[in-house]
């Protein structure tokens, strides 16, 4: 699974780690995330995240 990073404020999400905040599990891929979460820093959707490739 890859990391995710939001292009407004560079916070990375890790799909081992998950966003407690947010409700989402560790070991959910970016994916599989629902469609309205939001960055846990600065609130922007899904579709402003890339793929960081490791
Ligand atoms: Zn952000």
């Amino acid at each position: 699974m890859n990391k995710f990073s939001c292009e407004v404020c560079g916070y990375e999400y890790d799909p081992a780690v998950g966003d407690a905040e947010g409700g989402i599990a560790p070991g959910t891929a970016f994916e599989d995330i629902p469609d309205d979460w939001v960055c846990p820093l600065c609130g922007q959707g899904k579709d402003q995240f890339t793929k960081i490739d490791d």
